[in-house]
């Protein structure tokens, strides 16, 4: 079956301005200007009223943090302290059942939003949740997104000098048999794959160095990605100094992580020869400007970190830290945050954009998606600029990030409709939010 996604509004893909055509699941021609599809065609899709991009990518996020956003003890608070007032509360709480809805909630936002393929740094495992990676790759399964199960773990409590909460910790053994278990069961390392694993302690902060070194061999052995939190905020980097005698990328090296199959979160407080160290080493910064912005954590050194050499993806974070799960909002922010710091010609829309598929892609460690190309999985996400938002628009690219995106009108992944007229496939979106909404005040009580 060859579908050709005919005449698009635009699309980020050059070479493509008559569209493209997908077959088995993958793009498999580029039609340029005044050209039609090199072989013949079984279907049409009409996309005069589409901006069409490569399906977006997240490369990190909590999703479990849905149940407490804008909680009252976490709110206008940095950092530590906002751990601090609901790490004890999510240990307490999170149950497999408010788990699956939080995880269906966060995926459908982001489905909705444009995203094709999520991950989901998950650190908390209270008693009873041992199967959390399985639920998620049910759920993933479910909508039809692709998934890096990202395999969190925490194992040194604040009696230890950490400051993870006892029960929200695991022994050393018990992590590392699960990753293993993991892997068994769900990496799959083909091109195209719909799941794989990555291995994830949580940060430096909660988690031993023991650990990290087992996780880099055990990464190395199995051909999978590895993740953490670093250099999120100055007090992380002074905690480095006074506890390990030296700054988060040292740290990073000691442990055996400065290679490119890791991809750290946020990435903000590096200096120069750590940039340059962090890009020859091909270690991938996921940056989170909303949950950065929100935190007061700080910015990440996006352009400098991507001329060393470092892949920069995008996520979304949270979802308490940014209350929202929304990557195509996310690509905003990002757009807006770097102006800060860069000048308009030195970050541009497309650069946000290309984080947030290209970029998340490679710190993901996959080629087979991110960009619309021959050869590429299909996986694109058709916004309509329909809204009042867009009305007067001129570029609809750059309309999509500085006129505010906030819902695509169809996603497509691996070369099937998962979101049609603004609507996610095979789930009730009305029965959701009230479920989850009843589940997140029960969570709270409970707290
Ligand atoms: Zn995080």
């Amino acid at each position: 079956m060859r579908t050709w996604i005919k005449d698009p509004m635009a699309i980020l893909a050059p070479g493509a301005s008559r569209g493209v055509v997908l077959e088995d699941g993958r793009i498999a021609e580029l039609v340029p200007e005044g050209r039609a599809p090199a072989a013949p065609i079984d279907q049409v899709f009409d996309a005069s009223r589409h901006v069409v991009i490569p399906g977006l990518v997240n490369a990190h996020h909590h999703m479990f943090q849905t149940l407490t956003r804008a909680h009252p003890a976490g709110i206008n608070k940095t950092l530590l302290p906002w751990l601090e007032a609901l790490l004890p509360i999510w240990a307490r709480c999170v149950d497999p059942e408010n788990f699956r809805l939080a995880t269906r909630l966060a995926m459908t936002e982001l489905l909705i939003s444009g995203c094709t393929t999520v991950s989901d740094h998950q650190y908390l495992y209270p008693p009873g949740l041992e199967a959390a990676m399985d639920i998620q790759a049910e759920e993933a399964a479910a909508l039809g997104l692709r998934m890096t199960l990202t395999r969190g773990s925490l194992n040194l409590t604040i009696a230890e000098g950490g400051n993870a909460v006892p029960g929200a910790v695991q022994d050393t053994d018990a992590i590392l048999a699960d990753c293993e278990r993991l892997i068994a069961r769900w990496h799959d390392r083909r091109d195209g794959a719909m799941t794989q694993v990555a291995l994830a302690p949580c940060a430096m902060l909660n988690v031993t160095q023991q650990l990290m070194r087992e996780t880099a061999g055990l990464a190395a052995r199995h051909h999978c990605r590895m993740h953490t939190h670093l250099a999120e905020t100055r007090e992380e980097v002074a905690y480095c100094q006074e506890k390990f005698s030296c700054r988060p990328v040292d740290y990073l090296e000691e442990v055996g992580w400065m290679n490119d199959r890791a991809w750290v979160a946020h990435g903000i407080h590096f200096n120069d020869a750590e940039v340059k160290r962090l890009g020859r080493a091909g270690v991938g910064v996921c940056h989170c400007p909303t949950s950065n912005m929100v935190l007061g954590s700080g910015q990440c050194r996006t352009r400098e970190l991507e001329a060393a050499g470092a892949p920069v993806g995008l996520g979304v974070d949270g979802s308490a830290s940014n209350d929202s799960s929304n990557l195509i909002e996310a690509v905003r922010h990002a757009l807006m945050i770097n102006r800060l710091t860069y000048d308009p010609a030195g970050v541009t829309h497309l650069d946000a954009l290309r984080w947030a598929t290209e970029g998340s892609a490679r710190c993901l460690g996959r080629s087979d998606i991110g960009a619309i190309a021959p050869g590429k999985q299909a996986d694109m996400a058709l916004y309509k600029l329909d809204e009042l938002r867009f009305s007067g628009a001129g570029d609809p690219l750059a309309a999509l990030v500085l006129c505010g995106a906030h819902a695509a009108d169809r996603v497509m992944i691996k070369g099937q409709w998962r979101l049609i007229d603004g609507v996610p496939l095979g789930i009730d979106v009305a029965r959701l939010r009230a479920e989850h909404g009843k589940a997140a005040e029960a969570f709270c009580a409970r707290g």
